[in-house]
């Protein structure tokens, strides 16, 4: 687990749209931070530069006690989970789940131990032998979520991970969300649009307005301040 600063993060595209301007946010250690905020106010470019997918174009990015600008995704030890989650369609449950494992040369033994885990905590014991055509929307949205879980990263960071749900389930799985973070204590970052995702996920909410922090604090006091 780590704490996560941004220092007078900016990010400009090509073509000089200037998506984040001047961001300074910090992220304690085992916080559950929401970005919200009208699309195309930055939030998703706010994530990506976490996550190392794009670059920054100005400030610094620390990530525990590292300065992280420079480096690769894979060495960030982050997992992201985004809405449309792609599993592998020809591998089980339980191997969706244990590929990212293997691929780092995990042993048979502590991948066992944390596929079970995982499965446990998001209830998906019961269909670790399915493949993914024959899950529901939320079930295969439990088993990306699974599969940053089982990497036991420093932080997660999820981009709007329930938007393609239907409203019912949205509902459910935002319980399942904080229920996952009580036990698990890692500092994550949410991005959503939906105010009321933010307000019942949040420790805190960081609104966003045209690539620019505007208001920073807990749920209860956005909601009571006028
Ligand atoms: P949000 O996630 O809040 O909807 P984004 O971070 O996706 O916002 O976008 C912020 C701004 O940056 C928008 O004006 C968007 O059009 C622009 N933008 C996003 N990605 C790119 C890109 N790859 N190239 C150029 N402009 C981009
Ligand atoms: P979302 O709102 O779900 O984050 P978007 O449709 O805004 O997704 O963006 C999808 C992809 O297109 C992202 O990779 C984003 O970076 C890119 N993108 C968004 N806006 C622009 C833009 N103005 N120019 C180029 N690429 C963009």
């Amino acid at each position: 687990m780590a704490e996560i600063v941004l220092e007078g993060i900016d990010k400009v595209y090509a073509g000089g749209v200037k998506a984040v301007d001047g961001l300074n946010l910090r992220i304690a250690d085992g916080e559950f931070m929401v970005l919200v905020g009208p699309s195309g106010c930055g939030k998703s470019t706010a994530l990506r530069m976490i996550a190392g997918l794009e670059d920054i174009s100005d400030g610094k990015l620390h990530i525990g006690d590292r300065v992280v600008n420079d480096l690769a995704p894979k060495d960030r030890d982050i997992a992201m989970v985004f809405q449309n989650y792609a599993l592998y369609p020809h591998m089980t449950v339980e191997q969706n789940l244990a590929f990212g494992l293997k691929l780092r040369g995990t042993s048979k033994d502590e991948i066992k131990k944390r596929v079970g885990e995982a499965a446990r905590m998001l209830g998906l014991e019961p269909y670790l032998k399915r493949k993914p055509a024959a899950l529901s929307g939320g079930q295969r949205q439990r088993v990306a979520m699974g599969r940053a879980i089982v990497r036991e990263p420093q932080a997660f960071l999820m981009d709007e991970p329930l938007s393609n749900l239907d409203a019912k389930l949205r509902v459910s799985m935002r319980a399942s969300l904080s229920q996952l973070h009580d036990r698990l204590g890692v500092t994550t970052i949410y991005v959503t649009h939906d105010q009321i995702e933010a307000m019942t996920l949040g420790d805190r909410v960081a609104v966003l307005r045209d690539g620019k922090l505007q208001q920073v604090d807990t749920p209860q006091r956005l909601f009571d301040s006028p």
